[in-house]
């Protein structure tokens, strides 16, 4: 319940037709207004598969997984929420089946069901009911919940069936629903077709929700034709039936379209809350910037072995384009996959890139392609960046290029090498379990006076979010710096936290992963200040003779 003991709001999001919709989005976008009108807002996502939670999902299956301070591993989605809102999801914003299934059955194993019969109904409804509420608190004001999945997937009943029940518990003025469609256009026919999503909403009222607004996303304009028939068809008033087409820029852009159709009042009405001012102007020149930037642009080589999936590293690519805006440059992302690097050599695939970025990952495909794109940034003095693998990359390189370990290696890759340059943690070696076991979540860094971490971050301590199992080995501290690669950045623990090479202009690496903490409005500083060393870059080095080997 928020101050003065009033009833938390919610406001409940379903998807319809297909999947992919943009509900995450959404979700965050409602919540950006609602904020902006001064409530406080909280989100949360459910997830309806099995899997308890994203953590030991192939990107393939799933695309990148976020990670919150506090350490969960989590849904993309909420990576939008916290880039759009700047408000912290925690372990209580994203519940899959699998975690309330295994919350019920650990319950059961502990003899809590008093020996009853434990049922999807009550008890799995009722888990998802009490996870709806941890996110509930005296100072929150509305709790927005989206239901991953489609309605008709037989997985996401017992969550529907949840927030039916739930709403009708809050009653009507403290709940609402809003399901998101699609409205196909087809080219053949020059129509745009309302049919499915009619089916939609009768599929979800046949279970007892009743949408109260609806949002249609198409590819082209809806016509009032088209409104009327959605609100006729689906029983809601024309006002909410809200049109969300494809934003022409970015991402950025859809809180500004969902305004001008007034649904961040169409939600506070409904749900009996005042309306109070919006302030979005600090929004609005943030997308003059991205949309309109002054200094040109910058290609950034992105090497990573899953550069084909949009999502995989979707944190990665958003906090490049808030780099972008904070230094009024335009990115361009051109993404090379590593093993094709091991094929052509990275002459081929990565001149003329102003900057040069290698992700986070797991495993040895493709890492050749990985050292060898760290050592050309290093040799050709092109700005770079390497995210815990890659940092791990830029370790090794350096090791066997400058310090004469010709056969250094990380031991996730090579197990038996004679100099792992990165070993596996000390806290890591009898894990067995894969789930939540590595070292997750925000950690303190230090950093050294004078150096570039310094510059960058102005202050002597941050905290970043961390995945992993492997660091550094610090036996090889002393020879690395000795040889011009020094740490300028060690966690409590002594764990190496940044590596830089100051003689290079911008060569820096973390072991942590700053895209977990970039938004539009503030570029994490490593970001930011890598795309401003890229676009110097591209000013005054990129002409030929000056980009001759060092
Ligand atoms: N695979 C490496 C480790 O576990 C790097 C992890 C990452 O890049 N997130 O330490």
């Amino acid at each position: 319940m928020p101050k003065g003991g009033q009833q938390t709001k919610h406001i409940f999001i379903t998807g319809g037709v297909v999947s992919s919709l943009g509900k995450g989005l959404t979700a965050a976008s409602i919540a950006l207004l609602l904020k902006r009108r001064g409530y406080s807002v909280k989100l949360q996502k459910f997830d309806p598969y099995i899997n308890v939670d994203p953590g030991t999902m192939s990107p393939y299956q799933h695309g990148e997984v976020y990670v919150t301070a506090d350490g969960a591993e989590t849904d993309l989605d909420l990576g939008h929420y916290e880039r759009f809102t700047d408000i912290e999801c925690t372990q209580a914003s994203n519940f899959t089946t699998g975690r309330i299934y295994s919350n019920v059955i650990k319950r059961e194993r502990d003899g809590g069901y008093m020996g009853g019969t434990v049922q999807v109904i009550p008890h799995i409804t009722d888990e998802i009911k009490k996870s709806i509420q941890a996110v509930e608190s005296e100072d929150v004001d509305i709790v927005i919940t989206e239901i991953g999945g489609t309605s008709g997937d037989i997985e996401s009943l017992p969550f529907l069936e949840a927030i039916r029940q739930y709403r009708q518990e809050i009653g009507r003025k403290n709940g609402l629903f809003i399901h998101m469609t699609l409205v196909p256009y087809l080219r053949a026919a020059g129509e745009l077709k309302t049919k499915p999503s009619q089916q939609s909403v009768s599929l979800l009222r046949s279970i007892g929700i009743f949408p109260d607004i609806i949002i249609c996303r198409s590819e082209v304009e809806l016509g009032k034709e088209h409104r009327d028939k959605i609100s006729l068809f689906c029983n809601v008033d024309k006002e909410l039936v809200i049109e969300e087409k494809d934003v022409e820029n970015s991402i950025y852009e859809v809180p500004r379209e969902l305004k001008k159709q007034k649904l961040d009042i169409h939600c506070l009405k409904q749900l009996d809350l005042q309306v109070k001012p919006l302030n979005m102007s600090d929004w609005g020149t943030m997308l003059n910037r991205l949309i309109h930037p002054c200094n040109g642009q910058v290609k950034i080589g992105i090497v990573g072995k899953y550069i084909s999936l949009q999502d995989a590293y979707k944190s990665v690519y958003e906090s490049l384009t808030h780099g972008g805006i904070a230094q009024n440059v335009k990115v361009v992302l051109h993404m090379v996959e590593s093993e094709k690097i091991e094929e052509c050599g990275p002459e081929a695939l990565l001149r003329g890139c102003d900057g040069i970025l290698i992700p986070g990952g797991f495993g040895d495909r493709g890492i050749e392609g990985k050292i060898m794109a760290a050592g050309f940034a290093r040799k050709h003095m092109v700005p770079f960046l390497g995210i815990c693998l890659g940092m791990h990359c830029a370790v090794i390189e350096f090791a066997r290029e400058c310090c004469g370990f010709e056969n250094a290696n990380s031991e996730e890759f090579d197990p038996s090498c004679a100099d792992k340059v990165i070993q596996l943690m000390k806290g890591q070696q009898n894990v067995k379990k894969q789930g939540g076991s590595m070292r997750l979540g925000s950690k303190v860094c230090k950093i050294l006076p004078d150096t570039q971490a310094y510059r960058i971050y102005g202050k002597e301590c941050i905290e970043e979010r961390h995945r992993h199992r492997f660091e550094f080995n610090n036996e090889y501290k002393k020879i690395m710096e000795e040889n011009g690669m020094i740490i300028s950045g060690v966690s409590s623990d002594f764990i190496a936290e940044i590596i830089e090479i100051p003689s290079h202009k911008w060569y820096i690496a973390c072991q942590f992963h700053p895209e977990y903490q970039s938004t539009p409005l503030k570029a994490n500083p490593l970001f930011k200040e890598f795309i401003g060393a890229s676009l110097d870059f591209s000013i005054n080095e990129k002409e030929e003779e000056k980009y001759a080997m060092v």
